[in-house]
């Protein structure tokens, strides 16, 4: 199997640094990073019918249906010519089935699927003090990874936000949705033997160090 051919797969609930590691793994190896949920940004942000559609799942903290995903990421496979991160996605049982079938259709494979896994304090802790750059989609933490100055990003000074479903209503739904719809997507790709867990509480640098190691296994 090409090595371009490669999906690396990031499971783990919102704030256990899927985007951080995801984005970091991608650069040191010349994979492409995809965020559904950037994706889904980007759409809102440009009010295109997609966006429009997608906005009122996102507002609410509620997952945005299967259907319009896999047409999302099937598009990314068409067209990618680089190993891919997939960040996001898949989130419910139908949304791993319809990759498995993807991965098929466009002669991918899915090289490994890693669980970041964090307690619920933790997650709250990070999602409330997250902000990101909505230009380069660089992601902080105003208390443990903050930007240089003030709220402006590193890379493009651009002022950096914070997500509308990171706020703490949205927060706990989401984290509801977690559980009921993304956790039996970890026991499908568990029975497929396909699954590496990472422990995702601690700095950045120590989790990336463990992802590596579970990646050289
Ligand atoms: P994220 O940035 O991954 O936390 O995603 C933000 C929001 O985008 C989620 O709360 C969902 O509303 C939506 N979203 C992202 N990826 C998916 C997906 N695979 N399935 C359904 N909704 C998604």
């Amino acid at each position: 199997m090409l090595e371009a051919k490669r999906i690396l797969v990031l499971l783990g609930p919102p704030g256990a640094g899927k985007g951080t590691q995801g984005q970091r793994w991608a650069e040191e190896h010349g994979w492409r990073y995809t965020a559904t949920g950037d994706l889904l940004r980007q759409a809102v942000q440009n009010q295109t019918p997609l966006g429009l559609q997608a906005k009122a799942y996102m507002d609410k903290g509620l997952l945005v249906p299967d259907e319009v995903m896999g047409g999302i990421v099937e598009e990314v496979m068409r067209r990618s010519q680089q190993p891919l991160v997939l960040d996001g996605y898949p989130r419910t049982l139908p949304q791993a089935q319809k990759l498995d079938e993807m991965v098929k259709r466009w002669g991918w494979e899915i090289f490994a699927v890693v669980l970041f896994v964090l307690s619920d304090e933790e997650i709250v802790e990070r999602l409330s003090a997250r902000r990101i750059c909505p230009n380069c989609q660089a992601i902080y933490n105003l208390r443990s990874a903050p930007p240089k100055n003030d709220e402006l990003c590193d890379e493009c000074e651009t002022p950096l936000i914070q997500r509308d479903d990171d706020k703490p209503e949205v927060i706990r739904k989401r984290l509801a949705v977690y559980k009921e719809q993304t956790l039996p997507v970890i026991d499908y790709y568990r029975a497929e033997g396909l699954l590496k867990e990472v422990n995702a509480s601690g700095a950045p640098e120590e989790v990336y160090e463990r992802l590596k190691g579970v990646m050289s296994e």
